[in-house]
């Protein structure tokens, strides 16, 4: 009988997995080969090389992300930035506009900003909460629209829906970073974006040990797509495909605690007389809690806080907590804290950032997997000393 993978949790497990089992090893083995016998194949991107993406650990890897967002394909890449570039120069060529909201993670604004220009594709921000005004910045050629499920590091949630309705109105390719929430949380392509992009270095892997993104959408864009990537050249290594591949095998369980734990904790530093302001979609103080309750099975377990007393605060704060290590990057199962300010965002000018609201004293938290009670007990010395 056929397998049919029902819920996501199961398909983490199961889905592309190799049938028959390789000589009937139940954990994918790593197939470390640059090349593959030659059988015939008349493209260039179906000869079997690892850049191509088309290794056992790649096919593999691409059935189980497309079956998590319920979509037809996926590529995986050597890291985010390479998903998101890779599938931006990919639906953009030269003398075309994007449309993009204008607070992103930091890397992703820079390669708009900064390179853009040398490939001759032009851009406009845009306000992700306020679908009225994105007509206006519309050109005759812009082609896409690029937008972030939840924004990093202020945790906004843009109108989403408005995003696919504007993208199908105006004949736009739809993209959305979808990093933040992870496919447990929110699947794009059910709600109508072309493209789904993944740093698969945070929840997905979910163990901080490697660098990898993906791409996930349609058969016939994810095929262009891989195409782009086979010149470009960012695949990811087979060994990275199989540490991806085993970090994806749990990443409900890890995701629905880390889910849980945020919330704990973003309420217990909402409650704390040291904390000036919460941004966490999960809280009923977030101005889009409603927005993210419709959209979202679970917020993540990313949230981003600011203290009363400024950046000397935020400094002293960092350095007295014991648990959290004081280090960019998100979603693995431990606990990291930042000042986006002077990492993530650090490329965005002092200026862009204060008109984004990113203050110098904001501090992220990416909750990892420890007991939640010693996470909170930790902040609370840390805010008393
Ligand atoms: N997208 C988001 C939301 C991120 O936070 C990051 C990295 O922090 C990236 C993309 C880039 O991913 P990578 O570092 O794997 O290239």
């Amino acid at each position: 009988m056929a397998k049919v993978y029902k819920h996501i949790e199961t398909k983490l497990i199961h889905a592309g997995e190799p049938e028959p089992l390789i000589s009937g090893a139940v954990s994918m083995p790593i197939f470390q080969s640059a090349t593959f016998e030659y059988t015939g194949q008349t493209s260039y991107h179906d000869i079997k090389y690892v850049r191509l993406s088309n290794t056992p650990n790649h096919i593999a890897l691409h059935q189980k992300l497309a079956s998590l967002e319920n979509a037809e394909a996926a590529l995986v890449t050597a890291s985010g930035m390479a998903a998101i570039s890779t599938a931006i120069l990919t639906v953009l060529s030269f003398g075309d506009h994007l449309l993009a909201q204008d607070c992103l993670y930091g890397g992703t604004h820079d390669f708009i900003t900064k390179d853009f220009a040398t490939f001759g594709i032009s851009f406009d921000f845009i306000d992700g909460d306020d679908p009225d005004s994105w007509k206006r910045k519309l050109r005759s050629n812009t082609k896409a629209i690029y937008c972030e499920t939840m924004t990093n590091p202020l945790l906004q949630v843009a109108d989403l829906k408005a995003v696919v309705e504007f993208a199908k109105t105006h004949g736009l390719v739809s993209l959305i970073d979808n990093t933040f929430l992870s496919p447990i949380n929110f699947r794009p392509p059910e709600w109508g974006f072309d493209l789904s992009l993944h740093s698969c270095t945070k929840y997905l892997n979910g163990h901080s040990d490697i660098g990898a993104g993906a791409v996930i959408g349609s058969a016939d864009l994810i095929e262009r797509i891989r195409h782009k990537l086979n010149h470009l050249g960012g695949s990811l290594d087979p060994h990275a495909c199989f540490l991806l591949h085993r970090g994806m095998k749990t990443l409900a369980v890890r995701m629905k605690y880390q889910n849980e734990s945020a919330l704990q904790i973003a309420q217990f530093l909402e409650g704390h007389q040291a904390v000036e302001k919460v941004n966490y979609p999960g809280l009923e103080s977030h101005p889009r809690h409603q927005r993210a309750r419709d959209l979202f099975d679970g917020f993540s377990g990313m949230l981003s806080f600011r203290l009363k007393n400024g950046v000397d605060a935020a400094e002293r704060f960092i350095e007295n907590t014991t648990l959290p290590i004081n280090a960019p990057s998100l979603g693995g199962i431990e606990t990291l804290i930042t000042r986006p300010a002077t990492t993530s965002h650090s490329g965005l000018s002092p200026k862009d950032r204060q008109r984004l609201g990113i203050s110098d004293s904001l501090i992220r938290l990416s909750v990892g997997i420890e007991a939640t009670e010693d996470l909170i007990e930790d902040f609370e010395q840390a805010l008393s000393a």
